[in-house]
């Protein structure tokens, strides 16, 4: 029995990183799949790659209602449905307080608060219509508060407060809208904020794994597993949680 078998399911972000693993596991379970990204070749890239029966790329911009709205009507018409969506396109502009520009600030805002909320209410034109449907969001242990991440520390945390208020709304219609909150995840995102700082990769990765409680980094598929569950049928009674998965590592 396969989880996500006559499921569709959009991921946004997902060319490459804790996207791209969410988007195989999908795959792997039976689902076909939307991969959306910036980039329509890298997203096409990545849905050939993933092995599922019907898989589609879309270059979209997920802060931009017009591209959001064409994206979503091409996963329906393309793929014949739309039962799950993953909020999980992300940038970081990290710095300190004094530092940061608007337009830094606007840019983590725009892509992960304004990104969600369009993805969202186009997604839940379908969902809501058949009273069937699973949203799950990126946030970040960065929500607690992380030094240099005032606009990323913000947006995530907004995403806690938009994933709480969606399962309130859209509950009623058979919707559940939940959260994951990674820790360290080795992907491009971690690489570029090691060398930003000057340090090494594998040494910043190292150092993170010393300070959380199980000893390691998180991959990618540590999340995708806890997606995954979230968009289950299993997890139909969990809604508005914001689930961290850190390896027991608070900031
Ligand atoms: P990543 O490797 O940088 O991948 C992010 C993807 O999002 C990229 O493919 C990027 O496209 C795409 N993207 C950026 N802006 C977009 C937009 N406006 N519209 C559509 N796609 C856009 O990041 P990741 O590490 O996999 O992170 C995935 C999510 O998890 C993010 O929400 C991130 O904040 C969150 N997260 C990550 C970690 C971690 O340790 N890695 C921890 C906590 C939370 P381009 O390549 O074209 O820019």
């Amino acid at each position: 029995m396969q989880r996500f078998n006559d499921r569709v399911a959009i991921v946004t972000g997902a060319a490459r990183g804790i996207g791209a693993a969410t988007a195989k596991r999908f795959a792997s379970e039976g689902a076909n799949v939307a991969v959306i990204d910036l980039d329509e070749s890298a997203a096409a890239a990545t849905a050939e790659s993933l092995g599922a029966a019907k898989a589609i790329g879309i270059g979209a911009d997920v802060s931009d209602e017009d591209s959001v709205a064409a994206a979503v009507e091409r996963v329906v018409a393309e793929l014949g449905g739309a039962h799950i969506l993953v909020n999980n396109a992300g940038v970081t502009r990290d710095n300190l307080l004094f530092k940061m520009s608007a337009a830094d600030w606007d840019t983590v805002m725009s892509v992960h608060l304004r990104g969600a909320f369009l993805m969202s209410r186009a997604a839940q034109q379908v969902f809501v219509a058949q009273k069937y449907g699973k949203i799950v969001n990126l946030s970040s242990v960065s929500a607690l508060g992380n030094r240099g991440q005032a606009n990323y520390s913000t947006a995530k945390m907004g995403v806690q407060g938009l994933t709480r208020t969606l399962a309130i709304e859209l509950g009623p219609f058979g919707i559940n809208v939940n959260a994951v909150a990674p820790g360290f995840i080795v992907t491009d995102m971690t690489d570029e904020t090691a060398r930003r700082v000057g340090v090494d990769p594998e040494t910043f990765r190292e150092a993170a794994a010393a300070e959380t409680p199980v000893r390691r980094v998180g991959q990618p598929d540590d999340i995708a597993t806890a997606v995954t569950f979230l968009a289950s049928d299993e997890a139909s009674f969990v809604a508005g949680q914001t689930l961290y998965v850190d390896g027991g590592r608070k900031l």
